[in-house]
């Protein structure tokens, strides 16, 4: 199938998705189906033999998943052309969450005696992912602060086993941003490839492709979805041909496959993408100033705001400031616990990305596998709170957080 290219996001993320049917379905049929038929063994052997295997068994692939696969390649492609001007063409593979996505990357990757390099500002997950698993099968890695250009460019002199950078930008939550072009010229110059995970911005809000990285990584759990109504991870790469071979093969074998009905949620959910991102973003800006003026709060952490360290960075590489906010109240961890169990329009709950306004506590929650002195140093202190703005009116938000900030 030829995709369209098309002028907006919203065009693409309603009309790409659309054709993975024969039977004149409006939307996105469900293939809840484990394995698909042949009519003889000679289409089977040409099946397996051929480039496209995504109608053999469903481990390896299947049109509901394709269908994702496609809006998420045109979703961060879009606009983007190759080094001959042609359209960008990418690889995406969807797998059943966020984290089967990442080990595949890192898996796909690294082998033992082989080095990682990251930013010290990391989603929980990643990091245990890295420390926990990676490090039982070999495979070191090196955490930094790698905005410090010199310091990474040391690094990479100094370990000559590094063969990966991956970079979370921005970070939750403490929306540290790293500068993905300066970080994709250094690696490039010393052959390292560069991974991004794209979680946090969404390719509505920033292309890393177009600032060189190699790899793009989501947790389409969170905005592409949008809703909250499934889990899903996608991994996606420019090297088409070590995508199909040596990519494909890890995600295949390690068995992190989606599933129809999660696919099918994830692409409903990527439809508003734009419009939801539009007012996600807005409403984001206002809560920042809200909190950021209010008495009770000592520090705000939001690209949007000049006080952050990041902002210029957050400011030259993404369209508008990810809607992703964390703050911290004066009166500490206790302050925190009463704020949080005072709200009433907000959800309490972790993830982020959902339509409505989510809001956690990352030191008892996401971080919780991450040694104290560690978290501090990377700024998720104990009392941080992190909040993911959704798209209600902001008047019942700011309302809910009046409230609740006069309870403490
Ligand atoms: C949630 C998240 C992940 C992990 O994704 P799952 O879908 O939960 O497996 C990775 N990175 C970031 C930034 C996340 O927010």
């Amino acid at each position: 199938m030829k995709n369209k290219k098309f002028k907006g996001i919203s065009t693409t993320t309603l009309h790409t998705a659309n054709k993975e049917n024969d039977n004149f379905s409006h939307t996105t049929p469900i293939y809840a189906t484990s394995t698909f038929t042949f009519d003889s063994t000679n289409e089977g052997m040409e099946r397996f033999l051929g480039k496209d295997k995504t109608r053999i068994y469903s481990r390896w692939g299947n049109p509901t998943f394709v269908a994702a696969e496609k809006t998420i390649e045109a979703l961060e492609a879009h606009g983007l052309t190759n080094e001959k001007g042609e359209p960008l063409e990418l690889k995406a593979l969807l797998h059943s969450s966020g984290q089967a996505a990442m080990s595949t990357l890192f898996l796909s990757n690294l082998s033992a005696g082989d080095t990682l390099v990251s930013h010290f500002s990391l989603y929980g997950g990643t990091q245990e992912l890295m420390q926990k698993i990676l490090a039982e099968a070999g495979i070191k890695t090196i955490l930094m602060d790698v905005r410090d250009l010199k310091s990474l460019e040391k690094t990479i002199q100094e370990n000559t086993g590094i063969k990966l950078i991956h970079l979370e930008t921005p970070a939750n939550p403490t929306l540290q941003c790293v500068d993905i072009e300066a970080i994709c010229t250094l690696s490039h110059k010393h052959g390292i490839k560069v991974s991004v995970d794209n979680t946090v911005a969404t390719p509505y809000l920033q292309q890393p492709f177009a600032l060189g990285a190699d790899f793009v990584f989501h947790s389409a759990t969170k905005f592409l979805n949008g809703h909250g109504s499934a889990l899903n991870g996608v991994l996606l790469g420019k090297d088409l041909a070590f995508m199909q071979a040596k990519v494909w093969k890890w995600h295949v074998l390690l068995g992190g496959n989606s599933n129809a009905f999660d696919s099918y949620l994830l692409i409903q959910g990527m439809k508003t993408l734009e419009i939801r991102m539009d007012r996600h973003c807005s409403n984001a800006a206002k809560v920042a100033a809200f909190l950021d003026k209010h008495p009770a709060i000592e520090k705000v952490n939001y690209t949007g705001l000049a006080s952050h360290p990041d902002h210029a960075i957050a400011k030259k590489q993404m369209k508008q400031h990810a809607p992703l906010i964390s703050f911290e109240l004066k009166g500490g961890i206790e302050a925190g616990k009463k704020f949080i169990d005072a709200l009433e329009v907000c959800t309490r709950a972790v993830s982020l990305g959902t339509v409505d306004t989510l809001v956690s506590h990352p030191a008892s929650m996401t971080h919780y596998g991450i040694p104290r002195e560690e978290r501090i140093k990377y700024g998720i202190t104990d009392g941080l709170i992190r909040m993911s703005v959704g798209i209600e009116n902001f008047e019942d938000l700011e309302s809910d957080l009046t409230q609740a900030l006069a309870k403490i």
